[in-house]
């Protein structure tokens, strides 16, 4: 089912640490809709990049692991075993957006690959690249990066449709045992949320702030309306800086004020809907954000939107020894096929997954070339429409256009 490059080497772990070899094997998923052409266009950047900087030193084997529709059409399976087994043993792997159908139909191919494989933390670092048209007055306010929990909230698949046994025994149960009434012909869904999960996500988002000299992590909750839940999330944060990052991390509230320490991070928090208009009027203020899954899911759109849209948005799912990177946007199906969808966030992502193998200067060398490219004014579809005087380029002419810039061509 798979394609194995041959002369690549599986990347290990050591004391936590990757050690990567100079041909490591890094399994891809194309993804559906735009997914074939905006996985052609990045991959053929990242291994012009890998060869400039390296000189054929190194090189990606690239494997190709099915899932979606490309996968049920070879296999009848939405998400093979194999795949998630590719990216259990390579550590390091790269996907196209993949299709979920609303409402009925298959789960979540991306809910199901992140629960499966732990990958707990979508990390979505958020910062404007110069040329690209945005609406905000200041778009380069912008930089935050946000830690996104990926495994409990309602996104744990604990739902049950209005009238099904499962939903009456359930608000039966809840109106019997619990004394709160609950209409038997509602819709039900679970939001589980553990202080296990919670701490884990804070923690790297805490030690992600340290080790890059960020200067605050904002827990973003709705505890005002979810006691139990997103209000625990929020204490759970303020419990773990408390016992595990004394005089490296300092509360808002205990500061009363006045400047942290040098080198000392600042924890807040703010309650989801204030965030949202705060990171609107005062971005600047706003650095690393840690949050439950659902409120993490609308924020990396918007905050996406003020950086000029989902083109540009990168992402990456984490768990203690596996990643996978992955583009922000879905598989925008009316692009599909026609070589005019933006590759800028699956690029921008293999950005982040070279500076995950410690490959920096090819990952530097992606991220400014298509920053000339971009501000050159040679962009596709999404952004030329924005962009008055622009060049508007197809998908893989953008990635040639990036390809040339690392050269000086
Ligand atoms: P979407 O695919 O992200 O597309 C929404 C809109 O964003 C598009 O119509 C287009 O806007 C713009 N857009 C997104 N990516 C673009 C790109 N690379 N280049 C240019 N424009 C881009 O969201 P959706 O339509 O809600 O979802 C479609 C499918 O994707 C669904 O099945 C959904 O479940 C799935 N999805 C998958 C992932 C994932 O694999 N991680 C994430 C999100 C959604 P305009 O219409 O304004 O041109």
């Amino acid at each position: 089912m798979s394609t194995a490059v041959p002369g690549g080497d599986i990347i290990g772990v050591a004391d936590g640490k990757l050690m990567v070899p100079d041909r490591p094997l890094i399994p891809f998923i194309e993804g559906d809709g735009i997914g074939p052409d905006i996985w052609a266009a990045t991959r053929a950047v990242v291994d012009r990049a890998v060869e400039v900087a390296y000189g054929g030193r190194r090189g990606i084997a690239w494997l190709e692991v099915l899932a979606g529709e490309k996968a049920y059409a070879r296999t009848g399976s939405w998400l093979p075993d194999e795949t998630l087994e590719a990216f259990a043993t390579y550590k390091v792997g790269i996907k196209g957006p993949l299709t979920t159908p609303v409402g009925g139909g298959i789960r979540s191919l991306n809910v199901t690959l992140r629960q499966t494989l732990d990958l707990y933390a979508c990390v979505r670092p958020v910062r404007y690249l110069r040329g690209v048209p945005s609406p905000m007055r200041r778009p380069e306010a912008v930089d935050m990066v946000i830690f996104r929990e990926n495994t409990e909230d309602v996104y744990a698949g604990l739902e049950w449709a209005a009238g099904s046994p499962e939903a009456r025994a359930l608000a039966e149960f809840v109106s019997e045992r619990l004394g709160k009434a609950v209409d038997p012909e509602a819709a039900l869904g679970l939001k589980p949320m553990t202080a296990r999960a919670s701490r884990r996500l804070i923690a790297r988002a805490l030690d992600y702030a340290l080790a890059h000299g960020r200067r605050s992590v904002t827990l973003m909750h709705k505890g005002n309306i979810m006691k139990f839940t997103e209000g625990a999330f929020r204490d759970w944060g303020y419990a773990l800086a408390r016992e595990q990052y004394a005089g490296r991390v300092a509360a808002e509230a205990d500061l009363g004020g006045a400047e942290p320490a040098p080198g000392q991070v600042v924890l807040k928090d703010r309650i989801a809907d204030n965030l949202f208009q705060q990171v609107l009027l005062y971005p600047e203020q706003y650095d690393v954000i840690a949050t439950p899954n659902l409120n993490g899911d609308y924020l990396s759109d918007a905050l996406a939107a003020q950086v000029g849209g989902l083109g540009m948005a990168p992402g990456a799912n984490l768990s203690d020894t596996v990643a996978v990177f992955e583009a922000t946007h879905g598989t925008a199906p009316k692009y599909a096929g026609q070589d005019v969808a933006n590759p800028g966030s699956l690029i921008l992502s293999a950005v982040m997954m070279l500076e995950h193998l410690g490959w920096n200067e090819a990952a530097s060398l992606v991220f400014s070339a298509l920053e000339r490219t971009v501000a050159a004014g040679e962009v596709t579809r999404d952004l030329a429409r924005q962009l008055p005087g622009s060049r508007e380029l197809g998908t893989a002419a953008f990635a040639r256009a990036v390809m040339a810039r690392m050269t000086g061509e």
